[in-house]
């Protein structure tokens, strides 16, 4: 049985620094898809030479864990715990924040000086209570680093980065079991994606038209599933590029301020504290 598709909504882009972004989650009567939390896809977007790069200078996160695609260009991550790395178009960054982290994220110094294009899109995933207060990491990869299943007609590119995909496991560790991919189609390519029951799903749809389970969805749009039903079928009306998550829901109350994601108010002003006093690091 397909899963039900609840709902299929468009956002319009707003700007943030010189680029637009889409922001589809949260949306106006859709606070989250736990543990999917928030999507922000920037670009895509030409950065002249000597600009000014990404406005996300250092800044902390606790209760939750990012993961950033690279479309196109070069992000540079630094973080209080050392870790530093300059992804690539094809790879991903993938960040637990657990008990606290400062990070910043830009432009590579190559792409502030020479310019070039930009396309990334960032999740957050929250954490159970019990994993908020792991210990922060980092992983980095560059797209050759990501396993690649290709369909028989090789229409259809399936990157793995978590989880598994007809047997091939993904590169990256998840501490809680998330399972994505990074799917490109070309025009008249067709999958067909296995979920459990128990998982929700993030679905989101970058450019192009693909019918999803025989319903039409084109670029910046994001599909909400319901529960019931194990597959879903996607075929490529044109070329198409899309990312596709799965998580089991976090049944939990979750009280979300700024760069803070806990189950309590009480948490949230702990965080502050720990941030102001050092203890998520300093960069
Ligand atoms: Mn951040």
């Amino acid at each position: 049985m397909l899963r039900e598709i609840k709902r299929i909504s468009s956002t319009t882009a707003q700007r943030v620094g010189e680029h637009k972004m889409y922001q589809p989650l949260p949306d106006t009567g859709l606070d989250q898809i736990s543990p999917f939390l928030l999507l922000h896809h920037h670009g895509p977007h030409f950065f002249q030479p000597y600009n000014q790069g990404l406005p996300f200078g250092p800044h902390p996160h606790r209760g939750f864990e990012t993961l950033t695609f690279i479309f196109e260009g070069e992000i540079e991550h630094a973080d209080s715990q050392g870790f530093k790395s300059v992804i690539k178009d094809g790879g991903v960054q993938w960040m637990t924040a657990g008990r606290g982290i400062v990070h910043s994220e830009n432009l590579s110094a190559y792409q502030r000086e020479n310019g070039g294009p930009m396309e990334i899109i960032q999740l957050w995933m929250n954490l159970p209570a019990a994993k908020k207060m792991i210990a922060p990491t980092y992983q980095g990869f560059q797209k050759s680093e990501i396993p690649v299943v290709k369909s028989k007609d090789n229409k259809v590119e399936v990157s793995v980065i978590s989880g598994e995909f007809q047997g091939q496991k993904g590169v990256a560790n998840s501490v809680t079991g998330l399972e994505f991919l990074n799917i490109n189609m070309q025009k008249g390519g067709s999958l067909n994606l296995k979920v459990s029951p128990d998982k929700n799903i993030l679905l989101y749809v970058l450019n192009g038209e693909v019918k999803i389970n025989s319903r039409l969805v084109i670029g910046t749009q994001l599909i909400q599933f319901g529960m019931e039903g194990e597959s879903i079928e996607l075929f490529a009306d044109e070329n198409t590029r899309l990312i596709f998550g799965t998580g089991s829901p976090i049944n939990e109350p979750m009280v979300a301020q700024g760069p803070f994601v806990m189950n309590t108010t009480t948490e949230i002003m702990q965080a502050m504290r720990d941030y102001q006093m050092g203890k998520m690091g300093v960069m």
